[in-house]
């Protein structure tokens, strides 16, 4: 079954030639109850991750308003254990925040070995909102492109950290549907927005915003997939299913990990038991 789309490092991305709904004929039930399967695994290896203790997991979500960054956290805290996961929003900058470079805010929420951290919005709005309402001007916010790869591969090969970034893709009909069932629905209207309308105007700047960065930082220890997002059964596979694929080629050096601390601590206690009785 397709899923999420890689974007290959150096490869030029145009948003309109990927697809925001799932392929034709896949089944919804059939995909739902494989999700379930996926998270499954995914638990399972978030166990592994925390207790050998040798790599964490940066999980990087990026999407227009109501693309389902919020749905996608929400959905994944119910198969980790949460204890061991750092959501980090990042809204507008604080005073603080600009008066430093704009990678401090990002670089304090990095997951430490062992640990999880889920960006919602991240070091990235500061090559899209910022380019596309001018906050900073051009020749800045085009060397961030650099700043944020050499960043991440900072991270990467500096921490251990797997790195992995999705682009919530949704179409302009499906955004404005969902911004629409906003004003229908008493759960949902604390949501409503007029900046959401705003920024809705900005579309085309985005795309193109959007492309660049797509483009331009998508390495192999710092990909990008790409998620179609108009329905929310098929975003949560293609997350699952990327995220499981990303970390199952470690499960073996994981598990090794693992029964090298259960020998140590074995012949501790065995030494324990006999310094007692002795
Ligand atoms: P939300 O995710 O709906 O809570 O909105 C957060 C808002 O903060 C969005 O409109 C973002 O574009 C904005 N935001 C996030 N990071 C930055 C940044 N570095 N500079 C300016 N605005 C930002
Ligand atoms: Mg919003």
């Amino acid at each position: 079954m397709a899923h999420a789309h890689l974007v290959h490092p150096d490869s030029k991305v145009n948003l309109k030639d990927v697809d925001t709904t799932p392929p034709k004929g896949v089944d919804e039930i059939l995909v739902k109850s494989e999700t379930d399967e996926l998270h499954d695994k995914l638990d399972k290896l978030q166990q592994l991750i925390y207790a050998a203790g040798t790599h964490s997991l940066l999980i990087v979500l990026q999407g227009r308003d109501t693309s389902g960054k919020d749905g996608t956290i929400r959905v994944l805290s119910t198969c980790l254990n949460v204890q061991h996961v750092n959501v980090a929003s990042f809204k507008q900058p604080t005073a603080e925040d600009l008066g430093h470079d704009f990678l401090w805010r990002i670089n304090k929420e990095t997951p430490s070995k062992g640990h999880i951290s889920i960006f919602n919005r991240s070091q990235y709005e500061d090559v899209l909102v910022v380019r596309v309402h001018d906050l900073v001007p051009p020749h800045v916010w085009k060397k961030r492109y650099e700043d944020i790869n050499d960043f991440e591969s900072e991270i990467a090969a500096g921490a251990n950290t797997i790195i992995v970034k999705f682009y919530l893709h949704i179409s302009k009909k499906e955004q404005e549907s969902r911004l629409l069932a906003r004003e229908d629905d008493p759960d949902k209207s604390w949501k409503l927005s007029v900046g959401d309308w705003k920024e809705r105007e900005f579309w085309g700047a985005y795309t193109e915003a959007y492309e660049d960065a797509l483009s331009k930082c998508s390495k192999k220890d710092a990909p990008w997939y790409i998620v179609p997002a108009d329905k929310k059964w098929y975003r949560d596979f293609c997350v699952a299913k990327v995220l499981v694929e990303s970390l199952e080629p470690y499960k073996k050096d994981w598990e090794k990990a693992l029964e090298k601390i259960g020998k140590k601590a074995k012949l501790e206690l065995a030494a324990f038991r006999h310094s007692n009785t002795t």
